[in-house]
């Protein structure tokens, strides 16, 4: 009984993941300003779906954007191709820096060890940036969170936002609360969506968020025109990165780091 329990969990967590990739294209744009969706697809983000959270806007599926960061955007503009992007905020290190991050307690099932595993992932690459788990929030400068109530069942694995102009991470991670109770979903799988909400907080963008298709299925989603907040990151393919932990749609697969990822990480820290 346990077993059948376990398995339709498995079968509910894909259907709850497809649907979030689909919902995309069926959520009307409701009660976000012009100017907000105009600024948004001048920055060359794609504003289908835009949703109005506590934190801000979300877009892209898990990226937050909040007043701050629309206040403080650049307006260049790029025609977006198919390689690694960068925003244009990044997290200062002054050529080494320690990013704190610290989970809920009530993280009390597989969250910890996966955020363990994608702190160790980033810190094998020797970057400028190294993280460290920390027991006290006041000590953090990430959080790792549940979603709210309201946010939990919407079909969302994680979200996270962008590095501040002042070149701090992004402050907050939340993830669906699923994830952390569910013995069905490995460590790996797990550290892998972890560490792609840490991708964005330090400044990350989807690599293939000019077209989501490529990882998310269904039809391409096209943008016309890109802009600032998608800085291609030198070195790294044409040819959308197969496996990059930075696609939009994780598809519970098991992505370190490949090495178009490593080019990426390398270059920017
Ligand atoms: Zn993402």
């Amino acid at each position: 009984m346990r077993k059948s329990i376990s398995i339709f969990m498995a079968f509910a967590l894909v259907g709850m993941f497809v649907y979030s990739c689909q919902k995309e294209s069926l959520t009307q744009v409701q009660e976000i300003p012009q100017k907000v969706i105009d600024q948004l697809t001048k920055m060359g983000f794609n504003p289908d779906g835009i949703e109005l959270t506590d934190e801000g806007y979300r877009i892209e599926r898990d990226i937050i954007i909040t007043d701050e960061f629309l206040a403080t955007a650049g307006n260049e503009t790029r025609v977006p191709g198919t390689e690694q992007y960068s925003t244009t905020n990044l997290v200062s290190t002054g050529g080494s820096r320690n990013i704190t991050i610290f989970a809920e307690k009530r993280f009390k099932g597989g969250m910890i060890p996966a955020l363990d595993e994608a702190i160790a992932r980033y810190n094998a690459e020797n970057l400028e940036i190294s993280f460290s788990r920390v027991s006290n929030a006041r000590q953090a400068d990430i959080v790792l969170k549940r979603f709210s109530k309201k946010e939990e069942g919407g079909g969302l694995l994680g979200s996270a936002g962008f590095p501040s102009a002042s070149g701090d991470p992004y402050g907050e991670i939340k993830m669906w609360g699923e994830l952390d109770s569910n013995p069905n979903i490995s460590t790996e799988v797990l550290a892998t969506i972890i560490a792609h909400e840490i991708g964005h907080c330090i400044g990350f963008r989807h690599t293939d968020y000019f077209d989501r298709s490529i990882s998310c299925g269904g039809s391409a989603v096209d943008e016309e025109d890109g802009g600032v907040g998608a800085n291609h990151i030198p070195g790294t393919p044409e040819g959308a990165s197969d496996n990059s932990w930075m696609l939009s749609c994780l598809d519970f697969a098991y992505r370190p780091f490949n090495l178009d990822d490593i080019t990426a990480l390398n270059y920017l820290y």
